[in-house]
Parts: C-alpha cells; structure tokens; sequence
C-alpha cells in the first residue's frame, strides 16, 4: 500500500470552520499520509482559528479566500506556486444555502438565494479548477468534492442545496473530462449526514441521524474520520485510475429503496 504514502504531496484544503469540519479531518489523514496540506479560510473571524489548526499538523501556509471573489482564488494560486512549485490534491468542502432556504418547501426559494447557493457550492470548483489546473497538471493532480445525496434523492429540508449539489456533482463530471488530458483526476466523496457548523442550519438534522441509523445497511451513521480517509484515497495513487466518479461514504444508506 505504499502508494497511499503521500510524502511531499502538497494539497489545498478548503472549508475547514472549525475542528468539527469535514475538511479538518481530511487534513489530518493526508498529513498522516506525509502530504503538506495548505489551507483557505472564508473570513477573518475563522483566521485565527484555521491557523492554530493548520499549525497543530506542522503547517503554516494558510490563505484568506472567500471562493466567490476570483481575485483571491487566483492569490491562492499565486501564493502556492510561489511558495510549493506545484500542487497535487485540491479539497473543495465548502458549502451554503440561506437559512430560511433550508426550511419550508423548495417551491418558495428566491432567485437570490438559488444563485448563491449555486455560486457557492458548485460554481466554486470550477473557479477552483480552473486556477489550480496549472499547477495541478504539473505532476499529474487529483480533486475531490464533498456532496450529499440529496443531489439525486428528495430529502426534506435540504431544498436548494441538493440542487447545488446535482450541479456540483455534474460539474464533477465535465471537469473530469476536461482536465483528464492534464493528468487531473475529479471525483466526488458523498457523505453521511455529519454533525458539523453548516449542517446543524438543516431543518431536522437530528431525526436524518435517527432515521439513517435506523435504516441503513451498517445500520449506524459515518464518522467524519471515514469520509475523510476515503478522501484521502481519491487524492491518492491509489485511485490513479479513478475519475468523475461520486463515492458513496454513507454506511450503505444510499442504496436502499425505503
Ligand atoms: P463546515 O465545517 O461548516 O464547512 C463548510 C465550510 O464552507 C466552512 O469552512 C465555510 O466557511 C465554508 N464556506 C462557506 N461559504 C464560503 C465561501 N464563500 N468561500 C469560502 N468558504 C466558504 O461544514 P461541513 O459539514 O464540514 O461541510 C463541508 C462540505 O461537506 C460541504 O460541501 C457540505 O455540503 C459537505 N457535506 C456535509 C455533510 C454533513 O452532514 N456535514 C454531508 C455531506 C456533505 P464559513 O464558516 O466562514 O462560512
């Protein structure tokens, strides 16, 4: 298995809030693989935060990057190439809806809260993508989204962001085409309902748990640390031959009809 070894691997991680975020416990299995995670935060109130995270694993590369505002993901791309040469993993674990969009029916979502749902969690990889292709394909590249199966199933309360999420998990797709020729694999990792800071804002969080402890094959929920080693696995060599694929990590819930 040396090939999950990941020794002098730089990795961008997005969307790590708070030691409870998916992506932190993706951090943390790549810089036990050996890989040089990197990091972006949203906003000033989590920089201090992020940092003394980021520094609990050895790193001190982290970057202001709010994913709607193109000039700070091409700084991003800027401050990596300047500092590393080259990048081989991108982690896009960032997502959000407006509350009130989170509740009642999708019928009654506005044309603001659609896009910036949209701008957000899906656009975001592609501007992602497409600032990080250069470096990624400078050694061959791996990127790996975080989604929900409310892209292709109706989950109730999760309203317009499963519809973000069937976008981002299509543009996972055409971006695997795309960047195919570049060495750049792009795969999706859809997780269980966790609780972390963004899905607490879910109406009915806690009956989703019940439910799917109830009636999933595994007949339990996932640990954050589960989805974050299958992550590492997608940015891994040993997944070389993987892309535009979604990768269930749900305890099996996905695949049961009631
Ligand atoms: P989280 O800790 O709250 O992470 C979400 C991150 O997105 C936060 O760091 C947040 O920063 C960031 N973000 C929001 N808007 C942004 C923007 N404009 N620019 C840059 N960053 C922005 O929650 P999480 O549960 O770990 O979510 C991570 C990913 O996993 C999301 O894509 C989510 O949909 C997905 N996911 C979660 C679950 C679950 O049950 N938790 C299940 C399946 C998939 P701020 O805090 O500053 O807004």
């Amino acid at each position: 298995m040396d090939n999950l070894r990941m020794e002098g691997k730089v990795v961008l991680v997005t969307g790590v809030a708070n030691q409870r975020s998916i992506a932190w416990a993706i951090a943390q299995a790549l810089h036990a693989a050996g890989a040089t995670p990197v990091f972006t935060y949203q906003s000033e109130r989590l920089q201090k935060g992020v940092e003394e995270l980021a520094g609990s694993i050895g790193s001190d590369h982290v970057m202001p990057c709010d994913v709607t505002n193109e000039e700070e993901v091409a700084a991003v791309a800027r401050s990596i190439e300047e500092r590393h040469g080259r990048l081989h993993g991108l982690v896009h674990s960032i997502a959000f809806a407006n509350r009130e969009d989170l509740a009642g029916e999708y019928l009654d979502t506005s044309p603001e809260g659609y896009r910036t749902a949209q701008d957000v969690s899906a656009y975001s990889l592609v501007t992602l993508c497409r600032y990080a292709a250069p470096l990624l394909a400078a050694e061959g590249g791996s990127v790996v989204a975080l989604t929900y199966l409310g892209s292709v199933r109706v989950v109730p309360h999760y309203n317009v962001m499963g519809i973000a999420k069937a976008s981002l998990e299509a543009s996972i797709r055409y971006l695997a085409y795309d960047l195919g020729p570049k060495k750049i694999r792009v795969n999706g990792v859809s997780a269980g309902p966790i609780k972390t800071l963004s899905s607490r804002v879910i109406a009915g969080f806690n009956d989703m748990l019940e439910h799917i402890e109830a009636r999933a094959p595994l007949r339990r929920n996932v640990e954050t640390s589960e989805v974050a080693s299958a992550t590492a696995f997608l940015l891994s060599d040993l997944a070389s031959g993987i892309t535009g694929e979604i990768l269930y990590v749900d305890a099996g819930y996905h695949v049961m009809g009631m």
